[in-house]
Order: C-alpha cells, then structure tokens, then sequence
C-alpha cells in the first residue's frame, strides 16, 4: 500500500484530494492547523499542527512517503489577497512552510513531492486584455505578478526545481486556475468568486440586488474541485516535472459568473457593480501544455460545477 502526506489537508483541495487518494487506496495522513471545518475531514491519520515550524514538520516523517502533497498556504480570495493587508503574512507563513517541507522530503528521500502553484505567478503585462490574456507556462517570465501571494508561489516554484536539480528529488508543479466546489470556504472574506457569488444570490431576496466588485467585465475562468484532482494525480504519476497549469479554458467574466449563479437560483435577481479589490484584467487557463504532455485537460462545462456547488451552498446557507 502506498502511503501519502496530504499537506493543508483541513483545507478546501486537501479535503478533497484526501479522499480522492483513500479512493485510490493509499493510507493518508494529513496535516493542518484546522480540521476541515465542514467534515471533509477522511485520512487515516489527522495532525494538527503548524508547518512553519520546522520541529513539528520533523515529526510527520516518522515513515517513509511515496507521494507528499504540498497544497498547505496562507491564503484566500481577492479580498484578502489583493488588498495588501496580508502581504506579510502570507509570504512569510507560506516560505517558512515551503522551506521546511522540501527540505523535509530531500532529506527523508520522499519519493515524490507534488507542490500546488497558481495562475497568480503570471505577469501583471500580459493580463491587461480581458478578452485575451496571455497564461502559457513559458509566459512567466519576465517575472511581474500582481500580488504578493503570487510572488511567493513563484519563489517555492523555484525551491521546489532547485531542490530537483540540486539533489535530485522528484517534484510535480501545477499552477491552479481558480479551483471550486462543494466544502470550500463560502463566507468569512476568504472565499473566492464562484462560492461568494453563490452566497449573495442565495442570501438575496426574489427582485432584489446583488453587489460584485469591479465592473464585472474582468474575466477568469474556473475549474470543478474534480477535474483539478484528476489533473493532479495525472501529473503525479507522469514523468513531467511542470510547472503546468491546471484549469479550465471556459473563459467568462464575473458578471457571466454572477448571470449563470442567478439563472441556477430561478430568482430575479439584479446585479449591481461596485468598487472592489478584482486582480488582473483577464486571465485563463492555456491547456496546451497539460495536453501535450498528460494527453488529457479538463473538458467539463463551468455551469455542471456551478450547479452542484451552488446546492451546496444553499444547504450550508439553510443550516446556518
Ligand atoms: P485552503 O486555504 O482551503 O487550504 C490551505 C490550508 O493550509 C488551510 O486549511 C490552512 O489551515 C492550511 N495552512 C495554512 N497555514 C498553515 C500552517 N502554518 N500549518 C499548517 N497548515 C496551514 O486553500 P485551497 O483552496 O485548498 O488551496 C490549496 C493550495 O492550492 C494552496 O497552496 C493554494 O495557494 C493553492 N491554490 C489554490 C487555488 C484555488 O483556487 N483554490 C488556486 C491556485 C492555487
């Protein structure tokens, strides 16, 4: 049986991807500061912890692991990304960890490590255009990302791949395009559009009002928490190192979002655009390198995604 480390295992992809391995039927042991706070909670064995200290990260190697999965980090949405109160936060919490781990794996010979990137590490220039932004892999340099989070995946990008030219340890780098789906963050100021979205239209009254940030015409695209995991274990058991990036190339803007989540409530509902924290102009996903090299991308239409995690979060909304 192979055994795997699932790293931000409380979280919304490491809940996930716990139970995607279980499936696969490794023994899993996952780590976080948190459990996962709606029950996605299925490893064999749970750590609570922090992974900035290096004391405590020694202690999870107590075995030797096939796959470690590196998805833990100091993040959330626009909201807590792109304001700039979190700067400091989030590039010192998410190094120290990266740090730690990819010594970790170096010096426990793990056999391969999968670290999670973002779309976030695309330069700022070549995002400008909503209607065609420019993400290929090769287009991450010169480097400009537009946030401090995105300057710090790019930094453990390259531990990661000087870890892997240096010493030889295997690693696996995707960069995620906005990934969704049912038991991730909805509410709090860390969600992202798609759960945000599918709150205010379910918060809102029949005829009423619901406000998004910018003026709506800034585009993204998204991809359902499945077909991120599948990307995921593909790259895992390739002989591809990445970066690579996992997402959809379904392209809408937040208004389309917002027009798709009101059409799936049956409500009449009217959007009303504000000034807000947005990121870049555009930006999808370009799959020419995933299919090049796993001969597979993600295919399925955003609506089937937005439909399961808006009943989702119609639920959570009733019990709350
Ligand atoms: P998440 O916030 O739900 O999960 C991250 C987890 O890391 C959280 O549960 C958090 O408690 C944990 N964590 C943070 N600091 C920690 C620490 N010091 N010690 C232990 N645990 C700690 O985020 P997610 O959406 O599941 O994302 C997983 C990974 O994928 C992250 O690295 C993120 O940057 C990356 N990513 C996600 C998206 C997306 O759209 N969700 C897009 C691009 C990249």
């Amino acid at each position: 049986m192979k055994n795997a480390l699932v790293l931000g295992a409380g979280g919304f992809i490491g809940g996930h991807l716990v139970n995607r391995l279980k499936k696969e039927g490794f023994w899993v042991r996952g780590v976080d500061l948190k459990t996962n706070e709606y029950g996605n909670n299925h490893s064999d064995d749970f750590v609570l912890g922090d992974l900035r200290d290096p004391a405590f990260c020694d202690t999870l190697f107590d075995r030797q692991f096939d796959h470690v999965y590196q998805l833990a980090a100091d993040m959330g949405g626009a909201g807590y990304i792109f304001t700039g109160d979190h700067d400091a936060d989030v590039m010192h919490n998410s190094a120290l960890i990266n740090l730690n781990i990819v010594h970790l794996c170096q010096k426990n010979q793990v056999e391969r490590v999968f670290y999670s990137s973002s779309a976030c590490i695309y330069p700022e220039y070549n995002q400008l255009d909503p209607d065609n932004p420019e993400c290929s892999e090769a287009s991450a340099y010169p480097a400009a990302p537009d946030s401090e989070y995105g300057w710090e995946k790019l930094f453990s990008e390259r531990l990661y791949l000087s870890y892997a030219r240096n010493y030889g340890l295997k690693v696996r780098i995707a960069r995620f395009h906005n990934i969704f789906g049912p038991c991730g963050t909805w509410k709090g100021g860390k969600e992202k559009a798609p759960a945000a979205i599918c709150r205010k239209v379910v918060e809102a009254e029949e005829n009423g009002v619901i406000e998004i940030w910018g003026d709506g015409l800034q585009t993204r695209s998204f991809l359902y928490i499945e077909e991120c995991l599948e990307g995921v274990r593909r790259l895992m058991e390739s002989d591809f190192e990445g970066p690579v990036n996992i997402g959809s190339d379904e392209m809408v803007t937040i208004n389309q979002l917002a027009e798709m989540t009101i059409a799936l409530s049956g409500k009449n509902i009217t959007i009303r655009n504000i000034p807000g924290p947005t990121g870049v102009r555009g930006r999808n996903s370009d799959n020419k390198l995933i299919q090049e090299k796993l001969g597979w991308k993600p295919d399925w239409p955003l609506q089937k995604g937005m439909a399961s995690t808006f009943s989702w979060i119609m639920q959570q909304a009733m019990k709350s």
